[in-house]
């Protein structure tokens, strides 16, 4: 069996885990990574090509997973390199989902070629736990607590007040509240009942700590709805122990079948690097990609549209060997 051929298109955070990923999934081969940059500023052992030669290896690559962030870059890579190559991609921007859906769908669909967009965690793993989780219980709550992790918004945000020369902010989900939805309460609760924020800070010399403590604690939309604590610390001690990139979360589903019988799924994730998994998951979609594109699939989908033995490397036969 010839092993499924994937490129990388874009090497940051995600792009380096997809690298990491693909080592230790037997069936698979990572044939080059693709930049804007220079590729001899690429740090890989692998094959690193400008991103301007990319159709040189439309009938080498099966599954292109483009790694470049939400904003900008994937609105503008995915449509384009959908055109040659089958692809995965981790779009999260929620409220422009509907509309890249469309346009990636649009593109797929003349090309004949096969799409799989907005996977990861959330969105991802976490959809998939709470369509499970309505379909099953219909009478019921849902719930998503986010953390505890890094938010790179938050961060940023603490990063641009003045006297601050650097930071990072923690979203921790408050136990009390995950407790309530535990006990099957259902409560209605709003997103600062449900996470606190805690800041890391490295304050600048000379610089007036009550005064970006207060900065911070009043920031509209970002801290000011919510329980937020500051701690000072020094430049040494950021780099120590605030450099990795945890991440994590719950997805609940809260219901009740029959008259009163309470029922509860309760979905977790525990992250030391958040890229490092996001990574994880979309190179085990891009097998499931691979496959359904073999069967003959075209245009956009998202992780609804997948069957959940795609991502396996085991047969159908193994799998239901296994189903107990
Ligand atoms: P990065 O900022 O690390 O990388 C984005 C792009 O920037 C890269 O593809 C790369 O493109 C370029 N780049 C990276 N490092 C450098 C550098 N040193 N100098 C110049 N350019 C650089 O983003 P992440 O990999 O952390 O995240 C990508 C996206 O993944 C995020 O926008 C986020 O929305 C999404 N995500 C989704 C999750 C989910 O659960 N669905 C979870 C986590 C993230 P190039 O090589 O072409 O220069």
């Amino acid at each position: 069996n010839n092993p499924i051929k994937i490129g990388i298109v874009g090497y940051g955070n995600l792009g380096k885990g997809v690298e990491l990923a693909i080592r230790q999934n037997k069936d698979m081969e990572l044939v080059a990574i693709f930049t804007r940059r220079d590729p001899k500023e690429i740090d890989t052992t692998a094959k690193a090509v400008h991103i301007d030669k990319i159709t040189d290896y439309r009938n080498i690559v099966d599954v292109m997973i483009i790694c470049g962030g939400s904003s900008t870059d994937l609105p503008q890579q995915v449509p384009y390199i959908a055109q040659w190559f089958n692809t995965v991609d981790s779009f999260d921007t929620h409220a422009k989902i509907p509309e890249f859906f469309s346009t990636v769908n649009k593109v797929a669909k003349e090309h004949h070629t096969l799409s799989l967009i907005s996977t990861g965690w959330d969105p991802g793993l976490f959809s998939m736990l709470r369509v499970l989780g309505e379909s099953i219980l219909p009478q019921g709550e849902t719930y998503t607590f986010w953390g505890k992790g890094l938010s790179q918004g938050h961060s940023d945000a603490i990063r641009r007040i003045e006297g601050v020369k650097a930071g990072v902010q923690y979203t921790i989900p408050i136990e009390t509240a995950l407790e309530r939805v535990r006990q099957g309460e259902n409560p209605v609760l709003t997103t600062a009942e449900k996470h606190e924020r805690v800041c890391y800070v490295v304050a600048q010399e000379g610089s007036d700590k009550s005064v970006i403590e207060n900065s911070i604690k009043t920031m509209p939309n970002y801290f000011a709805d919510y329980n937020t604590t500051v701690h000072f610390i020094s430049e040494e001690e950021l780099k120590a122990n605030h450099s990795a990139m945890p991440h994590g979360g719950k997805v609940f589903r809260s219901g009740l079948t029959g008259e009163q019988t309470k029922q509860n799924i309760e979905f977790g994730l525990t992250l030391e690097s958040n890229p490092e998994f996001t990574a994880s998951v979309l190179v085990a979609f891009s097998r499931a990609v691979y496959k359904q594109a073999k069967q003959g699939h075209t245009g956009a989908v998202t992780v609804f549209d997948i069957p959940l033995g795609a991502l396996s490397p085991k047969s159908a036969e193994e799998l239901r060997a296994n189903l107990l």
